[in-house]
């Protein structure tokens, strides 16, 4: 069984009730893989101190030689790429094959943004005045709170834990309670890698406990986000009240358009890629598909006909398509879901737990797929986060693209087509961050922006060159000459 602390200034410290919490596999509840701390905003209080007082040290470090921090953390991961994604998958349920792909996801994350400690963080600007230099310089902005889903435990602390480091700020992470032990892998990473006490630290405990602490303590200079919409609007409340920057990812409900011209074929592999891998539970998971009338029943048929063959398997086990969903009340949410679809729509696949003493233990639930639904069920306006797709006949491109934005989300949209005019003409009007073309919903890359329209982010974008925008303010400079020559 593993015990971790939190890690608050350099050293493991445990919560200051002594108090812990269990983590469980929800493959098999009975399997303990071991407890983490049950902080208290005291223990949230000391880390940010932490941080701060290692602030500035680590701000006034050249950019290279933080990038030399962040490589060898690379190097580092990708040597215990392995072991980390098998504890990944068992803590948080997710496919072993997809455990793995999340753990390299972080290696090039830390890679990536190595990178980006070498580069130009400001321009020069023409000045209207003589003998005049201006330029702009970016600085960090100083403690980040980090606070992360269970969804993605890995990834999402290093998406957004790199570039705030790489920039010059210091970071307190508070990681999902569903996941935690993965995201504490992380700070025997870093410090091996050689990064100084301090500059990153994890509280872990419950969010609705410790989340006010973080976002409200005077140190904390800006605090980034990814989880609920409840959670992210309380979030940004509190965040814009004190006039720190924030940056919240939420949900979404994605979807794929399938014109009759479409590879139907092609297309009903992307779709049950995108709405059955790791049981739905990726806010890009496609979990719409607005399919031209003419071709709903060929389209159903053979997404039917897949999403009965997806092995549904114990996370670790290498054949899993999908595992279980991550914890009891996400697979209640999910069950009560399918019996308001049973009602909404035509059933033609899963619609309930699957049966079997493989799957007594675990959180499992079957591929579900409706067709026939309307654009204003429940089913297809509420985020699900489960492997349940449901199918919506339409007439034409401009009502497909019209459904498609009839929801409160724009995160994440596909089209399938070999049209090239309908092509053009989705790109321009769907109201999404995330524009995809014969490819699935998810599956984006880390070098390129990530993030949503409407309820579905705050605005900003994370990933790529566009997190320099979050993780720092700009400075201008203006260097006149003293007397003249
Ligand atoms: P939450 O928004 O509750 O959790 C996300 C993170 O926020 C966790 O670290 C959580 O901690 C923390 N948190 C919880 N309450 C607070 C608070 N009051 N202040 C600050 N932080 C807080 O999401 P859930 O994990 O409960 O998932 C619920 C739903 O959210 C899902 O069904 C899905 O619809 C959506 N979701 C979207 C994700 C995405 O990628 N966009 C990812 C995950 C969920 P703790 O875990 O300790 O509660």
């Amino acid at each position: 069984m593993i015990k971790r602390d939190n890690w608050i200034g350099g050293a493991w410290s445990p919560a200051s009730t002594g108090e812990t919490r269990e983590v469980r596999n929800p493959s098999d509840w009975d399997d303990v893989l071991g407890e983490v701390a049950a902080s208290t905003p005291s223990d949230v209080a000391r880390a940010v101190q932490a941080a701060h007082d290692a602030f500035k040290g680590w701000a006034r470090m050249p950019g290279p030689a933080r990038a030399r921090v962040l490589s060898k953390a690379a190097k580092i991961l990708a040597s215990r790429l392995e072991e980390v994604a098998q504890l990944l998958s068992r803590e948080q349920g997710k496919p072993i094959g997809e455990a793995r792909g999340e753990t390299q996801r972080g290696v090039d994350l830390l890679e990536y943004y190595a990178g980006e400690g070498w580069r130009s963080t400001g321009d020069v600007i023409p000045s209207a005045a003589p003998d005049t230099l201006m330029f702009t310089t970016r600085e960090p902005l100083g403690v980040v709170g980090v606070i992360t889903p269970w969804n993605f435990p890995l990834a999402i602390p290093l998406w957004k834990a790199c570039p705030a480091l790489i920039y010059g700020n210091t970071v307190v992470l508070k990681p999902a309670g569903d996941a935690p032990l993965t995201a504490l892998v992380l700070p025997e990473i870093f410090e091996e890698a050689g990064m100084p006490a301090g500059v990153f630290n994890v509280v872990t405990g419950s969010g609705a406990a410790l989340g006010d602490a973080l976002v409200t303590h005077e140190h904390v200079k800006g605090v980034t986000f990814t989880g609920s919409n409840n959670v992210g609007a309380h979030i940004a409340k509190l965040a814009s009240a004190r006039g720190i920057k924030y940056q919240l990812e939420m949900g979404g409900k994605n979807a794929a358009i399938v014109l009759k011209d479409a590879d139907l074929d092609q297309a009903a592999d992307i779709v049950i890629s995108g709405a059955m891998r790791f049981a739905g539970q990726k806010c890009t998971a496609t979990s719409r598909a607005i399919v031209e009338s003419e071709v709903l029943e060929a389209f159903t048929a053979k997404v039917v006909e897949r999403a009965e063959a997806l092995k549904i398997r114990h996370a670790t086990d290498d054949e899993a398509y999908l595992g279980p969903v991550v914890n009891r009340s996400q697979q209640e949410s999910v069950l009560s879901y399918i019996e308001i679809g049973k009602a909404e729509g035509q059933l033609v696949c899963g619609g309930g737990r699957p049966t079997g003493e493989a799957y007594e233990k675990g959180f499992f639930v079957q591929p579900t797929v409706f067709t026939g639904v309307r654009p204003d069920a429940r089913i297809a306006q509420e985020e699900i986060f489960g492997p349940v797709l449901a199918l919506i006949p339409a007439n034409g491109v401009e009502e497909a693209i019209e459904i498609a934005n009839g929801v409160q989300y724009g995160l994440s949209c596909s089209l399938f087509t070999k049209d090239l005019n309908a092509a053009l003409k989705y790109i321009r009007d769907i109201e999404v961050g995330m524009v995809r073309v014969n490819a699935e919903t998810a599956g984006v890359e880390l070098q390129a922006p990530f993030g949503g329209y409407k309820a579905s982010s705050s605005n900003s974008r994370e990933q790529g060159r566009a997190a320099i925008e979050f993780f720092t303010q700009i400075k201008t400079v203006t260097i006149a000459q003293a007397g003249g020559n």
